[in-house]
This record gives C-alpha cells, sequence and structure tokens, in this order.
C-alpha cells in the first residue's frame, strides 16, 4: 500500500470516529498550558493534571511565577519526573514571559522555543492548541504509531524528520487534530510494548500488522514457539 492511501485510511477513520480530540491536560488559559506542557514532558499527563490546581494557586499569573525561586516552585511539583530541572524552567519562564512578553504566551515557534524548558515539541503544542496553527508536536507516541502505521519512512529516525513527512501529507486544516489521534491511539491502543492489535480498528491497513503480526502468525509453530518465554505459556499451550 503506498503512503498517500495510508493517511487516506488514517485521515477518514479518525475524522469519522473522532473529529473533535482534545489534549487531556486540564487548563483554562495560555499560560495554564505552558505550564502543564513544560511539566508533562516525560510525565503523564494524569499527574500533571494532579499538580497543577495547587501550583496554579499559588503561582495563578506568569507575575507570581516571575516573582518565585525555583525552591518555592519545587514543592509544588516534586511528584512529576525531573522536579529539580522542572523547577528551574518554569521559574525561568515566567520571569521571560513578563520580561520579553509582557506577561503574554508568544504565539511563534521561534518566540516559544526561547522560553525555558520550551522545545521544539513543546512549541508546537503550544501553537497547535492555543492558536490552531498546523504544528505537528512529535512526542513519543506520534513517532511509534506514525512508523506502526507505515505513514513515515524508516529513514525518518528523528522527531524533526517525522514531523516534516507527517505535515507533507495531512492538509493542514487537520494538522492539530492528527497529533492528538497519533498520541491518543499511541497511549490507549498502540502501546510500546504488546499493541493492542486484536482490538485496533486501523489493522487491516497497518504496516506493522501486516509485516509483523501477520507474519508471525502464519510462521511455523515450532518457529513461533522461539523467541518465547516458556514462563509465559500454560501447560495446555505447549502440548
Ligand atoms: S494494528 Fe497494532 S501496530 Fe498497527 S496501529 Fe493498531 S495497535 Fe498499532
Amino acid at each position: 500500500m503506498r503512503k498517500p492511501e495510508r493517511f487516506r485510511h488514517f485521515l477518514d477513520y479518525f475524522t469519522t470516529h473522532f473529529p473533535e480530540p482534545e489534549t487531556e491536560l486540564v487548563y483554562s488559559n495560555p499560560y495554564e498550558l505552558i505550564v502543564a506542557v513544560v511539566l508533562s514532558a516525560q510525565c503523564t499527563d494524569k499527574r500533571v493534571n494532579q499538580v497543577m490546581p495547587a501550583l496554579l494557586e499559588q503561582f495563578p499569573t506568569p507575575e507570581h511565577l516571575a516573582a518565585a525561586t525555583p525552591e518555592e516552585v519545587f514543592p509544588f511539583i516534586r511528584s512529576v519526573s525531573y522536579p529539580n530541572n522542572k523547577a528551574k524552567h518554569l521559574a525561568g519562564l515566567g520571569r521571560l514571559l513578563v520580561s520579553e512578553f509582557g506577561g503574554e504566551v508568544p504565539s511563534t515557534i521561534e518566540e516559544l522555543q526561547r522560553l525555558p524548558g520550551v522545545g521544539r515539541k513543546t512549541a508546537n503544542v503550544v501553537v497547535s492548541v492555543i492558536y490552531n496553527q498546523p504544528a505537528m508536536a512529535v512526542d513519543t507516541h506520534v513517532f511509534r504509531v506514525s512508523h506502526r502505521l507505515g505513514l513515515v519512512s524508516r529513514t525518518a529516525t528523528t522527531p524533526l524528520a517525522v514531523e516534516k513527512e507527517l505535515v507533507r501529507y495531512i492538509p493542514e486544516a487537520l494538522i492539530p487534530k492528527a497529533h492528538h489521534w497519533l498520541i491518543l491511539h499511541g497511549r490507549y491502543i498502540c502501546v510500546a510494548r504488546n499493541p493492542k492489535c486484536g482490538i485496533c480498528p486501523l489493522k487491516s491497513w497497518c504496516k506493522y500488522y501486516a509485516d509483523v503480526v501477520v507474519k508471525a502468525a502464519s510462521t511455523p509453530k515450532k518457529g513461533l514457539l522461539k523467541g518465547i518465554d516458556p514462563a509465559t505459556l500454560s501447560p495446555e499451550s505447549t502440548t
């Protein structure tokens, strides 16, 4: 199957079945979103949503964050991953938002990347979610699912390469949604270990399913058992 056809299947399925995807991070303004996205690096959205209410009560605006030291931020985010670094980033982010951007979250990727703790992925999330711009943030889920579905070539080995291939084939208006579709599919169905191919609605055209799952299933039993930990097999299944 050629790549344009895979994209057509992907877009058709999700526009039909999941037309309005949203981020699972809870926020009510651009400041809250950028703080949440910075905290979500290598951390779950669920955990971030747990710490945000107390953090925002203490630092409800960029001005409040700008006046804080990392040591004052740390206790509110100690349960997220890398709290020391993130406390430094948030304090610095507050200061720069106030000193350079009048307390407003900037709307361009270039300006956003000047903020501490904000790389290309975070900047893409912010412009996509807040400003509805056609930016594709490539996190671990987007990277993995794009490859498994065959939406991107094997030579796309960096997040930037995957981003470029995805935006080439997805209509601009759908790019912000496609970002969420890939993340949510990766989070709940096409998980990193043991993807749930059996219940996946995309398997009829998924490259990984055809190349790996179907081939493994059609391998002679002897070959199939090779490489499987016998401890995971019940006595009946080995006979
Ligand atoms: S069929 Fe399997 S590998 Fe392919 S997208 Fe679905 S869960 Fe992922």
